[in-house]
């Protein structure tokens, strides 16, 4: 069976968040199942023993960072789909003291992952692209 290369790239050491934004990077699947964790590879392949001894090293904050994550994804589902258009003032202040909340809570790279698979999906799911301008022309889709 083959195995991922190696996620760690050089010895520096990573922090809980940053593990995880690379296992989204890398397309692992992470879910939290009370206070357990499942991770597997999108394609089936098995995870390197590096990868699974820092995903066990960091467990309780990957599982307190998933709970984060959940939120986030959430809120970035509202933000597509209304487009925070339409809103007055105060709504969007709430709506944006609640964004930088969680983004400070996953850390600056989760963040950004966390964003564009979001973005991702609901382009999957709706067909719909929420960093094409609205006529059309131009997708201001992040780059990875
Ligand atoms: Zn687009």
């Amino acid at each position: 069976m083959c195995e991922e290369r190696s996620i760690l790239s050089d010895n520096v050491p990573m922090g809980p968040s940053q593990t995880l934004a690379l296992l989204y990077r890398r397309r692992v699947v992470v879910r939290r199942y009370g206070q357990s964790l499942r991770v597997r590879n999108w394609n089936g392949r098995s995870l390197s023993k590096q990868t699974l001894e820092l995903v066990r090293a960091n467990k309780p904050e990957i599982l307190r960072l998933l709970v984060f994550v959940a939120a986030y994804r959430g809120h970035l589902q509202r933000m597509f789909r209304r487009s925070v258009r339409g809103c007055d003032q105060s709504e969007v202040q709430t709506f944006l003291d609640r964004q930088a909340l969680l983004v400070d809570n996953l850390g600056p790279e989760l963040a950004r992952q966390v964003f564009l698979d979001a973005g991702r999906a609901y382009r999957v799911r709706t067909a719909i692209c929420p960093w094409c301008t609205e006529d059309g022309g131009t997708c201001l889709e992040p780059k990875e």
